[in-house]
């Protein structure tokens, strides 16, 4: 029997999207086990890892677990922290690029911009979507991308939203 198919798709150990702490795969199961967080499970077909608890999802990429969201709000507060944390920097975000796959999902959440119906806005940035057709496996994973220019924007329009 080949060794790999002992193990669950993302190989024999991963880091927990918890805890970014190692943890370790159940031979002849899809399941991996932190010792905080519970049992994770490893979907061969989607390549999902569900947390079995809550039901959240993540995909990875270059080694990074990015969340699947489900809900509006998850996405629009974790587009907040990443704006933060480039502001941080001293940078200033230009343009957010969300995942085509979120686009009915937040919609009704953008602020329009001009009364044009196409032309979107959060927290006072353009927003986008990325490209229906992108094959892109990466678009397939990660939820958002910014465009940045150094320098700090002359105001925070987002910055007290979740004060
Ligand atoms: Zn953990």
């Amino acid at each position: 029997m080949n060794q790999s198919f002992q193990y669950p798709i993302f190989g024999p150990e991963i880091n927990c999207p918890h805890c970014h702490q190692p943890i370790v795969a159940l031979t002849l199961t899809d399941s991996y086990l932190c010792h905080r967080h519970g049992a994770f499970e490893a979907d061969p077909n989607t390549r999902d890892l569900v947390h079995l608890q809550s039901g959240r999802q993540w995909r990875l990429w270059q080694n990074e677990w990015y969340r699947q969201h489900s809900h509006a709000d998850g996405i629009r507060f974790e587009i907040h922290e990443a704006l933060d944390e480039v502001y941080r920097s001293g940078n200033q975000v230009t343009k957010i690029i969300i995942a085509n796959r979120y686009q009915e999902l937040i919609t009704g959440y953008l602020e329009r911009n001009n009364n044009d119906i196409k032309s979107f806005k959060l927290y006072n940035i353009p927003v986008e979507f990325s490209s229906e057709s992108d094959a892109d496996e990466r678009w397939q994973i990660i939820n958002f991308d910014f465009a940045t220019e150094p320098g700090i924007p002359q105001r925070y329009p987002y910055f007290r939203l979740f004060e």
